[in-house]
């Protein structure tokens, strides 16, 4: 299985996500399939993939992803409608 820490939907985080077949995966918190190449990470900044998890929470709950290279912070959200 690829990496993925968090749902793209709902940013649950991976021990709600189940992989399902191959490269989908189905979301336990929202009840949604999606599939593990719709979501390369890629800063919105330098498009940098190196995404990791930050240990920072939002005041929404949102989980706040870093870029290792530039190393602007956004959230999960941000990321997939840009
Ligand atoms: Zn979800
Ligand atoms: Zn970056």
């Amino acid at each position: 299985m690829k990496e993925i820490s968090f749902c793209p939907y709902c940013s649950a985080p991976s021990h709600k996500l189940l992989n399902y077949h191959e490269d989908m995966v189905f979301c336990r918190d929202c009840n949604t399939f999606f599939r593990l190449n719709l979501v390369e990470l890629k800063c919105p900044k330098c498009e940098h993939t190196k995404i990791e998890d930050s240990d920072f929470p939002s005041p929404d709950g949102q989980v706040i992803l870093q870029c290792k290279h530039c190393k602007k912070m956004f959230t999960a959200k941000d990321l997939i409608e840009k």
